[in-house]
């Protein structure tokens, strides 16, 4: 299939790539670089520099390569930023997409591929979560992840749009071969600072809360291989071939894992200590947040190759390795 992987130079999106080529698949790239590293993606891949929310751009692209499906990776992902600034998430995540949506209709492409959240659950009473379980997100960035959620069930009604959203828990890892892997700026996210605080790149790992009601006090989450999450999406195609079907899907290891047991794996994975000082809570971090994933594996037939932590951050180690500006020359 010819696939438009709408943010394919962005952490997810660029490991999908890679994984639609190995599929036997034809990825062409549409990226503005905001976020994305050109880097990234490998020169063979059609590149377009354009914003989604572009239709005429996006209109003229859909029909030159004859696209067949659409994924959408682009979305601004800063839960904090996206409470102090709310406007720049509904553009961005949900107007943008709107015009991306409008214009594959209009064109004629009706499959569709979003990345979705486990944000959007927001503070859940039980644990894991299965899909059905009720979605109150708690802060703007799972709000917008949700309304595209909203908007794609009505446009498989009306449209015939076919689609799945997978409600990602904590992305995580990078390429097998350590070609490329997560680089964000400004960089939140505990594995790659983990990682960094270890090579002495970054100061000591702040813990953000030490108080939770989980086993060792320091929150959990559930980490899963960019990989693995890449190709479930790949998994579904066949599953989109009836128009109006609309599916949701968690995608995780099922495993819990605190992050003093992160930081334990990245000093047996890099066999350096991880410097690190205790901190209060980070505003907004729900205690435990891990999937049952039950329904991709028995759906898609989707079974993780990575499903410990060790495994995961041994792939985000040979990335910081040998990339320890990122992609940054
Ligand atoms: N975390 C931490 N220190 C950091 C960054 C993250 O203790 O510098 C914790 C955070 O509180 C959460 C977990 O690590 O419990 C995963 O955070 P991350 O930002 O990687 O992903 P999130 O779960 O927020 O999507």
């Amino acid at each position: 299939m010819n696939v438009l992987v709408v943010g394919g130079a962005g952490y997810i999106g660029s490991h999908c790539v890679r994984q639609l080529t190995a599929a036997g698949h034809q990825p062409v790239v549409l990226d503005n670089l905001v976020f994305g590293h050109r880097a990234a993606v490998d020169d063979e891949v059609p590149f377009y520099p354009a914003n989604l929310g572009n239709e005429k751009e996006v209109g003229k692209i859909l029909r030159k390569e004859k696209i067949d499906l659409v994924m959408h990776f682009a979305a601004y992902a800063y839960v904090g930023e996206s409470v102090t600034d709310p406007l720049k998430y509904y553009f961005n995540n949900v107007a943008s997409t709107l015009h991306l949506l409008r214009c594959m209709l209009g064109s004629g492409v009706k499959k569709f591929v979003f990345s979705s959240t486990c944000a959007t659950y927001g503070e859940p009473e039980k644990m894991p979560l299965v899909e059905t379980m009720p979605q109150a997100p708690i802060n703007p960035y799972g709000q917008t992840k949700l309304d595209v959620e909203n908007a794609l069930k009505a446009f498989a009604r009306a449209y015939g749009l076919s689609f799945a959203a997978f409600r990602y828990f904590n992305a995580a890892g990078a390429a097998e071969d350590g070609s490329i892997g997560e680089h964000h700026d400004p960089e939140t996210h505990l594995i790659p600072l983990a990682i960094d605080a270890a090579q002495g790149l970054r100061p000591p790992l702040q813990v953000f809360g030490t108080d939770y009601p989980t086993p060792d006090g320091t929150c959990l989450r559930d980490y899963v291989h960019v990989d693995d999450l890449s190709r479930a999406h790949i998994a579904v195609f066949d599953k989109l071939a009836e128009p109006g079907t609309g599916l949701f899907y968690n995608l995780g290891t099922g495993t819990p894992t605190s992050v003093l047991e992160v930081i334990r794996a990245v000093e047996e994975v890099t066999s350096k200590p991880v410097p690190h000082t205790l901190a209060p809570r980070r505003a907004g971090d729900p205690p435990a947040l891990y999937a049952d994933a039950t329904k991709a594996q028995t759906e898609l037939g989707w079974q993780v190759k990575f499903p410990d932590i060790k495994s995961i951050v041994a792939t985000a180690w040979e990335w910081h390795r040998t990339h320890p500006t990122g992609f940054a020359k």
